[in-house]
């Protein structure tokens, strides 16, 4: 019998009401994989959030243990990738949502869906930098394969205090954009220009209905929020201009028009993280080790420990969570 280890499980009752609650496991409770991983960090991102909480359907297979996204160390492994001892990261792909995730001292997944930790990484900070950070590599990628360097004009970002957020104005401002923060919380200015915005605004600008087409304000955007606040930014966007759009943190809607698309040839490009292709992955973990300030990147993350996984997983639908939360295992 192997060691047992520490673990967060999601179930549901006849009535499908959820309970989470924190449990004792071995490696035979857990499902099939020919590789597992010993977790050393892990994180709460709002898909955690949702599915602690229950306040939206990402567990969708009873009993479940949640969690996105981890690192750690390669314990055992029949895939001819990995073996024994190598330093691994995990974003996405069902797990924590269809397949047993990272909120346990040991998780067993498909090889296929892991990537090596870049040189220079650690466990802590490649979760520092998490499903949310990798997304936020993501859009600044897709912004750059759609031409928007620093020279057409500035970024903006909403969600900025959020994860996503934080992140992604951390690299954009090493790669030398000029970068507008959209906020709610405006109290967080100073933390915002630390990262490197150099103007924030209120997201209350963005959050009422948007009209077809607004005074061109951005060349780009990374938005995590969805609903009226995307639709305002694409309104804003100048000629030719570009927005990433990943998250629906304000709402799942988009009640927009196509007047940016046909009048200005602005373009929207939807970002997923979940199922993208492992090359893409390797790309961004890669630029991530190459155009994140680690300084920065400490700066926007806090540590807690596995019994603080509930209460932050409350905490970011909330939107109480500033930057990034990493739970050392
Ligand atoms: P966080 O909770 O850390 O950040 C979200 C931020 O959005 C909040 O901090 C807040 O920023 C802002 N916000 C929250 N509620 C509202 C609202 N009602 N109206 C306007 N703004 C709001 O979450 P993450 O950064 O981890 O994730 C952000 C979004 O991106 C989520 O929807 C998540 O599901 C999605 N996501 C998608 C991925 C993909 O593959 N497409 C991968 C990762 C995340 P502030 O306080 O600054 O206003």
């Amino acid at each position: 019998m192997s060691e047992s280890f520490k673990a967060i499980l999601v179930s549901r009752d006849e009535n499908k009401v959820q309970k989470v609650e924190e449990v004792e496991l071995t490696d035979s409770d857990l499902m099939e994989g020919d590789v597992t991983v010993a977790v050393e960090a892990t994180t709460v991102n709002y898909k955690d959030g949702l599915a602690i909480t229950g306040k939206a359907p990402v567990v969708r297979k009873w009993p479940l243990i949640p969690g996105i996204d981890f690192a750690g160390t390669v314990t055992s492994s029949s895939h001819p990738d990995w073996k024994e001892g190598d330093k691994v990261i995990l974003n996405g792909w069902g797990v924590g949502e269809t397949h047993h995730g990272a909120y346990a001292g040991r998780a067993r997944v498909n090889g296929d869906w892991l990537v090596k930790q870049p040189d220079g990484i650690s466990a802590r900070n490649a979760m520092a930098v998490g499903t949310a950070g990798y997304t936020a590599m993501l859009c600044v990628m897709a912004l750059e394969r759609h031409g928007i360097v620093p020279a057409r004009g500035p970024v903006v970002v909403t969600g900025a205090a959020g994860g996503v957020g934080s992140v992604a104005i951390a690299i954009l401002a090493k790669l030398g954009y000029q970068i507008v923060a959209s906020t709610g919380r405006t109290s967080e200015s100073a933390y915002l220009k630390s990262l490197g915005a150099s103007d924030i605004i209120d997201r209350e600008e963005l959050s009422q209905p948007a009209k077809a087409l607004n005074k061109e304000r951005w060349a780009g955007g990374i938005d995590s929020v969805g609903s009226h606040t995307l639709a305002n930014v694409l309104s804003m966007t100048s000629y030719g201009g570009a927005v990433s759009a990943c998250g629906l943190a304000g709402g799942m809607d988009l009640p927009t028009s196509v007047a940016p698309f046909i009048l200005r040839g602005v373009s929207l490009l939807g970002i997923d993280s979940v199922m993208a292709p492992r090359e893409i992955r390797e790309e961004a973990w890669r630029r991530i080790s190459t155009d994140l300030d680690t300084g920065k990147l400490a700066e926007l993350s806090t540590t807690i420990s596995f019994s603080g996984i509930q209460e932050a997983a409350r905490d970011i639908v909330e939107g109480k969570i500033r930057g990034r939360v990493v739970v050392e295992m």
